[in-house]
């Protein structure tokens, strides 16, 4: 999944607002970060550890213990460590992936149908910028940031899903 991670960690800012945006943007896409991390620094071996059992529950835990540390709050370290896990299981719609290493690889892969993938993910833009937009806290100003937001992350989605296929 592409911004379907992001739409997930905004969603999520309605029941984790003392957490930064940063931050839940952050544990959302925690498991592509230990990716990209994991290419450039190859002798850590991350591998498929990212995306796959028992390695996203390491990452969860992590993240949680992380949260819990940094930000003192039970609920909030449990809200964190469930967003880690919630990028393996969008995930899973989208690719195709080992459950653990040299295991059975498991998904929709609706990456292969883009249309798709399209319609998936702007659902959850859809879906989570409305959660987002019933935050008590939020402002007027922040809500209608919140359309142009919407239309970022839509057309951003569009060229991943459109725009590079005949790249
Ligand atoms: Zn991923």
């Amino acid at each position: 999944m592409y911004m379907g991670h992001f739409a997930v960690a905004l969603g999520a800012r309605r029941w984790l607002r003392p957490l930064p945006l940063a931050w839940l943007l952050f544990a959302g896409i925690e498991p592509d970060l230990l990716d990209v991390f994991g290419s450039l620094v190859p002798s850590l071996g991350v591998g498929d550890a990212s995306h796959s059992f028992p390695g996203i529950i390491y990452a969860a835990i992590a993240v949680a213990a992380l949260t819990a540390l940094i930000f003192r709050r039970t609920g909030l370290a449990l809200g964190a460590g469930l967003l880690v896990l919630s990028h393996v299981a969008v995930d899973y719609l989208t690719s195709w992936l080992p459950l653990w290493h040299g295991g059975p690889h498991v998904g929709l892969h609706l990456y292969a149908t883009p249309r798709a993938d399209f319609v998936l993910e702007t659902g959850f833009i859809v879906l989570s910028l409305a959660l987002y937009a019933r935050s008590p806290d939020l402002r007027r100003p922040a809500r209608a940031g919140l359309m142009a937001m919407a239309v970022l992350m839509i057309g951003l989605q569009a060229i991943w899903n459109f725009g590079m296929a005949g790249g």
